[in-house]
This record gives structure tokens, sequence and C-alpha cells, in this order.
């Protein structure tokens, strides 16, 4: 995406902007969620020829998201990979002592669909377990890696404990990126997307720009801006449906120059998207839990929870 690019999307903006005024008014609730990974765990970091010897990148901007959004009284949740709990307890736990909502980004960050089902099975189940022993907090949700499921998802989650799912988006196809095959927008249960989901099981989808359908958050925040997403997320709220974006902790600093990690990746990261991030919060919405958003939505959805003794362990 070019600079040029990026000024003409500004300008449609502008001129949209106008007619989506809310005067002042609040827009209802929206989750700012975080899916909590290092940049090593990532599959540009993973794919590429080169490494890094720098430990914990991502760190610094996890804990920056996490004052950030207690200074503003804001709400999240955290889609946490669960191998981060061992060497960075302090770093996971703070996240649930914040009051924030901890939810499971999986054990490892593999991809799914690259895993057999018992390894996806056990990326569901340890890291569920691993987050509850750590936290005190009873995890229900679960979003997957790069958005990345298989026909057998929604079953394994409910046999993994989980109540709902946040793993997809509602995108347009975008080769190599998403295969274009889902249009939910809203909470739903996951019959919607799976006829054969078991019935107790929710998705929250992230959200993508009406009309574009292009995600409002991740590599799109960063290229076309915050102001793209504050748009989206105005034009969503007045058809009644609660923005859901994600950041990652990875995004939130400098990152190391490495051989083969692509450069969209670096595009706009650290202090620039710290300032979106700052920009987007400042948006008229309450920024809730994912949890929350479904509860609103579902009133009768009712998922399992496992007893947990509410205390993090030290
Ligand atoms: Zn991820």
């Amino acid at each position: 995406m070019s600079d040029t690019a990026g000024r003409t999307v500004g300008s449609v903006f502008d001129a949209v902007e106008d007619r989506t005024d809310t005067s002042g008014g609040r827009c209802g609730p929206a989750v700012l969620s975080i899916d909590v990974e290092l940049f090593d765990q990532t599959p540009a970091y993973r794919s590429a020829a080169g490494t890094t010897d720098q430990q914990g990148i991502g760190l610094d901007g996890l804990a920056w998201f996490r004052e950030t959004l207690r200074d503003r009284g804001a709400n999240t949740t955290c889609f946490v990979v669960s191998s981060l709990a061992d060497p960075y307890p302090d770093a996971i736990g703070s996240l649930a002592d914040a009051g924030f909502e901890i939810a499971s980004h999986t054990r490892s960050h593999e991809l799914l669909s690259e895993l057999s089902a018992d390894r996806r099975r056990g990326e569901l189940r340890d890291s569920r377990e691993r987050l509850e022993s750590l936290t005190g907090q009873s995890v229900t949700g679960f979003r997957a890696p790069a958005f990345d499921i298989t026909d057998d998802h929604f079953a394994l989650l409910a046999e993994t404990g989980y109540g709902y799912d946040s793993s997809v988006i509602a995108s347009r196809a975008i080769p190599g990126w998403y295969g274009g095959e889902y249009d939910l927008e809203t909470p739903a249960r996951a019959t919607a997307i799976d006829p054969d989901a078991p019935a107790d099981v929710a998705e929250l989808p992230a959200s993508v720009m009406p009309g574009l359908r292009l995600p409002l958050t991740g590599t799109w925040l960063r290229f076309f801006g915050p102001r793209y997403t504050a748009l989206g997320m105005r034009l969503l709220a007045r058809r009644g449906i609660a923005p859901v974006l994600y950041v990652h902790p990875w995004e939130l600093v400098g990152l190391p120059n490495v051989e083969g990690v692509p450069s969209r990746v670096y595009y706009h990261t650290g202090e620039w998207m710290r300032e979106a991030v700052e920009y987007i919060l400042d948006q008229p919405f309450d920024f809730v839990t994912a949890r929350s958003v479904i509860e609103a939505s579902l009133p009768d959805w009712a998922p399992a929870t496992a007893a947990v003794d509410g205390h993090r362990e030290t």
C-alpha cells in the first residue's frame, strides 16, 4: 500500500465522517482486544531466514497497553498464548490483576490447520488449563492464530471446555490471508458458521469495514490509519453492532530488523501504533470484554465453566 493510496483513503474519510457525526453522543460498547503473543511467535518471524537474539519483544508494548487501558477505566479481553505464562508469569498475571478477561490464543501459536487433531485438542485444552491455574480466572474464550480454523474447531472447543470463539472474520477474500467464506458480523451461536457446531458455543466475529469488507484492525489499521478504524466503528454502531478489534503487543514496540520478515510487518509499529490505539480509545465507545458483548447479545447463552479458585498463582 503506497502513501498515495493512504491519502486517497483519508479524503474518503473526510467525506463520510461528516455523515457519521454522532454530535458528542456515546456509540455503545466496543471490544479492543489484544492477542498476547511476542514477535518471535508470529508466522512472519517463524518463516523468516534470519533470527534475532532479542528476548521478550512485545512485553513493553503489553505493559503499555495494560496501563493505558487501566488509566482510562477501559476493560478488554486478552487472548493469551499460554506458553508465555512460564517465562513471563507476572506479565500475564498482571493482565488478570488489572481486571481484564483472560482468554486463550493457543499454547504455542502454531497454525491450527497445520496440526493433527490430537495436537489441536492439546493446544486448546492445555492453554485453558494453564491460564486458569495462573490467573485463577475461568477461561471461556478462544481465538485461533491468524483466524485459521478447521472443520472440527467448534466440536474441539466444546470438548476442551470453551464457551465462545472469536476466530472468524467476515473479510472479503484476500489471497494469502482470508478465504472470504464468512459473512457473520454479529455475535451468534456457532451454528451460524457451522450447522454441526455444538449449540452452546458462541461466536464473536472480528469486525470488518461495512461495504469494503476489509478488517478494521491488524495490518489494515496500520496501513489505512486510525481514522479508517474509527469510521468503521461508527458505521457498525449505527447498525447496532459492537465493533470487535484486536492489536498485538509486538505492534506497540520497535522491532529488530530480521532478514526475510516482510516490510509490512514493520510498517507503523511502535510509537505510531501507540498513538493509533490512543486515538481509538478516544472514540465515544465503552470498551468492554468480548464475553460481555456475547452475554448482552445472546441472553440465554450459558457456557459451562470449570471451577477455579479465583486466586492467581504466586
Ligand atoms: Zn496471534
